[in-house]
């Protein structure tokens, strides 16, 4: 059997010749397997002799657009400029991200819901462009020959409640929702009881509950399915830190006749993975994607801009703010109807499957506010501060057992909450993608066309996001949502 099979096979580097005289006349299925081994000994081989330091995954020496992270933000960036670039296979687009295991990213430790009931039009106009986004998904992100995509959504309204103090809101939030076209409707504590009988309405006055395009959904889904489709259409990516910037500096005279130095990003420096070798790709625009680690981004060309020349420093005030997530049992609690529920201390929770299961949480006040070095989890916070909350919504819940849990960080903007897009103010080439504390996932696709926009025609063109413009830390007036998780 072995000299047989010796016979057939051909020497590695020597070719099947065909026609008269050729070496070997196999029948067609042998061919074929001779064929497949000889390409599987060649892959093999050249395997031996490389280098399994070096990364297969260098960037390119230039790019016209260097994401700096790559999490749902910085692939949505992605897709976006590919899918728009007016001359299709011109763009050079390359996605920086450090830690391709995505363990503290927000996006894969988010809960993953995604609303309508927001208190502002911008964020309304998102939320609905992304709910439009995620039902079509197939359509914009599917690549032929791939199976298709399923980000598991699960469509179930929010239900936000309001004391007799807040009433007042929520009902002129549910009239500028209305207004943007969500279908969201007001209920009394009577009807609440009869929608919801395991709801206790103490202290309830009014909730406002949506009937569409509201519900939760797998956000590793979504930032596989951005990440395969932007691939797929020729974007360049790496693993490694953008940790320096070269940069170019000039003087000009602002409209109001004030003298400042702007600089401009000429390098992004890459410090490859488990090397001390650094890669430097020249670029035309960078987007700052890094999430909870943007302002830290932005610092390093502060840095570089003030050791020069600029000494106007700019604070992003987007920093990394810690929330923790439960996991609990309860055999008896809400069923196949269990909304996202919102409460008025602010605790909330949603259904996780159909088993009895629930994940919820909460924001902590601002005195209380966690050290964000580790990702560790306060249990106390649940049994102090979250259950007696949960217990007293849903009485069922007084008996619930805790499974699990896990914490993840808000890129959370501490002027207004409110997302960050477009131009830094004097670094004249970086793009802000952050900021959105709390409700970035939700937002992704519809943030991310929005930048690309800016990027390719200088203009905001699907929905103006110019309220949400780095400009507004400059005039000191915020943005403010007031549906904050
Ligand atoms: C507990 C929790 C619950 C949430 N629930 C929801 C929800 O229900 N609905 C919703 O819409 N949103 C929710 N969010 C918010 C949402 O997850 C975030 O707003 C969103 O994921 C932000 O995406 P991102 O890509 O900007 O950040 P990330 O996913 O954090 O990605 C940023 C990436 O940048 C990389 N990076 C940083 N610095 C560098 C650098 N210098 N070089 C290279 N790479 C770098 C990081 O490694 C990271 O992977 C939740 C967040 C948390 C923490």
């Amino acid at each position: 059997m072995m000299r047989t099979c010796r016979a057939l096979l051909p020497r590695p580097g020597r070719r099947l010749r065909s026609g008269p005289g050729r070496l070997w006349d196999l029948p067609g299925d042998l061919q074929k397997t001779v064929s497949n081994f000889q390409n599987q000994l060649k892959e093999n081989v050249t395997n031996l002799f490389k280098n399994p330091f070096f990364d297969e995954k260098r960037p390119p020496m230039q790019a016209e657009v260097v994401i700096a992270g790559g999490g749902v933000m910085g692939w949505s960036v992605a897709y976006w400029l590919k899918a728009l670039e007016p001359r299709k296979n011109t763009l050079r687009v390359l996605v920086v991200e450090r830690d391709t295991t995505y363990s503290r990213a927000s996006t894969v430790l988010s809960v993953g819901g995604i609303r309508q009931q927001f208190s502002l039009p911008e964020n309304i106009q998102m939320s609905r462009y992304s709910a439009y986004f995620l039902r079509t998904i197939n359509e914009h992100l599917g690549v032929a020959g791939e199976p298709a995509i399923d980000i598991q959504f699960n469509p179930s309204g929010y239900l936000f409640l309001a004391t007799e103090e807040r009433a007042a809101m929520l009902e002129e939030n549910v009239s500028i929702q209305r207004a943007e076209g969500s279908e969201v409707i007001l209920l009394s504590p009577t009807q609440l009881k009869k929608k919801f009988p395991w709801l206790n309405t103490d202290g309830v006055a009014l909730a406002s509950y949506g009937l569409e395009d509201e519900g939760w959904f797998d956000p590793w889904s979504l930032l596989t399915a951005f990440r395969r489709k932007a691939i797929s259409m020729g974007v360049h990516h790496c693993c490694g830190e953008v940790t320096s910037f070269t940069m170019a500096f000039y003087d000009t005279v602002t409209p109001t006749g004030e003298e400042r130095t702007v600089s401009h990003i000429k390098y992004a420096r890459i410090q490859m993975p488990d090397s001390l070798e650094y890669c430097q790709v020249a670029c035309a625009i960078v987007v700052n994607a890094a999430g909870a680690w943007s302002r830290k981004l932005t610092e390093i060309a502060e840095v570089e801009s003030s050791v020069s020349k600029t000494k106007q420093i700019f604070k992003l005030p987007v920093e990394p703010k810690k929330r923790y997530v439960y996991v609990w049992h309860s055999p008896d609690g809400p069923g196949l109807n269990c909304p996202m529920l919102i409460d008025t201390t602010g605790a909330y929770f949603r259904r996780e499957g159909l088993g009895g299961n629930y994940v919820g949480g909460m924001s902590p006040a601002e005195d209380e506010e966690p050290d964000i070095q580790d990702l560790e989890v306060d249990h106390e916070f649940f049994q102090e501060k979250v259950w007696p909350k949960l217990a007293h919504r849903v009485p069922a819940f007084e008996s619930l057992k805790v499974k699990g849990s896990w914490a993840g960080y808000y890129d959370y903007n501490t002027f207004d909450q409110n997302a960050v897009l477009g131009l830094h103010p004097t670094v004249l080439n970086m793009v802000f993608v952050t900021g959105f504390s709390g409700h970035g996932l939700q937002q992704s696709p519809a943030a991310g066309r929005a930048v690309a926009e800016l990027i390719l025609n200088k203009k905001f063109e699907t929905i103006n996001l110019s309220r949400f413009s780095a400009d507004r830390f400059l005039s000191g007036e915020p943005v403010l949502e007031r549906n904050i998780v």
